[in-house]
């Protein structure tokens, strides 16, 4: 992979970014996805935020040596805190981390949201953690899409802002993907139901603590919801 040759899971949450935004790209090791939007012409000026030094350093190498630097502002801040006033950002993209990381990322720096329109998430697991924050904070989901790369399954969630209610099957699944069924989501929450199933069978020998039962009715009611939509 580099900048003007992204993963399929990269380039599917490019594909979301609108031409002519301004893109803050949290946790943004390599700047792969601000420059390959720069390079493509769908933007023309990006943030890449980075919390860790190392990873920081190589989006700042990498942005020079494609000379973007002009175009492309790499900062080490932690998650939105890389996003100032000044740079008139628009659209976020969070990739490649565990949904509720990418949760508290949003909810502990959302006053740097203001002029956001559009959020794309690419959470790793528990998306659910995103379409939550979603629904409490006032945005919408717009999109979504699921793919598979490498053996790995990934889910993407467009953000817009707006108010909606959403049952607990869509916060799990997701509304659209819900819709589409494809043969991915369909392959992700077979696997997710033998895990939960696996894993009901080890807490049913554990002691049984009030944490434990919480943790097994959880389960119980994820593998019903599931179990119905790949039944029909
Ligand atoms: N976004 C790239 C991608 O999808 O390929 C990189 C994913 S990498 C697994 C996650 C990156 O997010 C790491 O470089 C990590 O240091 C960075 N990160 C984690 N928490 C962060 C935070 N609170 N603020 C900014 N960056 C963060």
């Amino acid at each position: 992979m580099n900048t003007e040759r992204l993963s399929t899971r990269l380039a599917t949450v490019a594909s979301f970014v609108e031409t002519g935004a301004v893109v803050a790209d949290i946790g943004s090791d390599h700047a792969y996805l601000p420059c390959f939007l720069v390079h493509n012409g769908t933007v023309q000026k990006a943030v890449a935020g980075e919390v860790v030094k190392g990873p920081y350093e190589s989006a700042v190498r990498n942005v020079r040596r494609e000379g973007l630097s002009s175009a492309v502002t790499v900062r080490l801040a932690n998650g939105l805190f890389a996003i100032e006033e000044g740079d008139a950002v628009d659209t976020v993209t969070i990739a490649g981390m565990g949904g509720p990381l990418i949760a508290t990322i949003l909810e502990s720096g959302k006053n740097r949201l203001r002029g956001v329109k559009r959020i794309i998430a690419q959470p790793n697991i528990y998306a659910k953690a995103i379409r939550e924050w979603a629904v409490a904070n006032d945005w919408i989901i717009y999109n979504e899409a699921i793919l598979k790369e490498d053996g790995k399954i990934y889910e993407i969630i467009v953000l817009e802002r707006g108010t909606a209610t959403y049952d607990e099957l869509q916060l799990l699944v997701g509304p659209f993907l819900l819709q589409s069924k494809s043969a991915v989501f369909l392959e992700k929450w077979e696997r997710e139901l033998s895990e939960w199933q696996r894993v009901l069978s080890s807490l049913q020998q554990a002691e049984q603590t009030e944490a434990i039962q919480a943790r097994k009715q959880e389960l119980l009611t994820h593998i019903d919801f599931v179990g119905k939509v790949l039944a029909t």
